[in-house]
């Protein structure tokens, strides 16, 4: 299978879920508390998934999850370690990240990881 996804692209996908994604958390945030929403708009969007207040909301786990998977994502871009496996450092394809531009993890990887959370829940 050839891909046309070019690496510009890729990160105008990535640019474009961050906007979303943060856009959807204000969003829900606001329905909540207008005013603490109003706060986070002033602070810089890589110290909202960290901030105290959100305790007050169980509901917004979610996308404080989201958030987090940005930040990360954002943060490998920078120093140049995006769209690489995060447990074996193999390179995700294309398609891969551009379906979800914060992927963590190759496919094997994925799976490994899902089933340790499994065996960490059943103990
Ligand atoms: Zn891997």
């Amino acid at each position: 299978m050839s891909s046309n996804i070019t690496e510009c692209e890729l990160e105008h996908r990535l640019l474009a879920e961050v906007a979303s994604r943060r856009q959807a958390f204000l969003q829900a945030l606001q329905a909540l508390d207008l005013e603490l929403a109003l706060q986070f708009q002033q602070l810089p969007a890589d110290e909202w998934a960290d901030h105290g207040a959100l305790s007050a909301w169980p509901q917004l786990q979610p996308h404080i999850t989201q958030l987090k998977q940005l930040d990360a994502a954002l943060c490998q871009q920078l120093l140049g370690l995006y769209g690489l496996c995060s447990d074996c450092e193999a390179e995700l394809s294309y398609e891969l990240l551009y379906q979800d531009p914060c992927r963590q993890r190759c496919a094997q990887c994925e799976l490994k990881h899902l089933n340790s959370q499994h065996t960490s829940w059943t103990l």
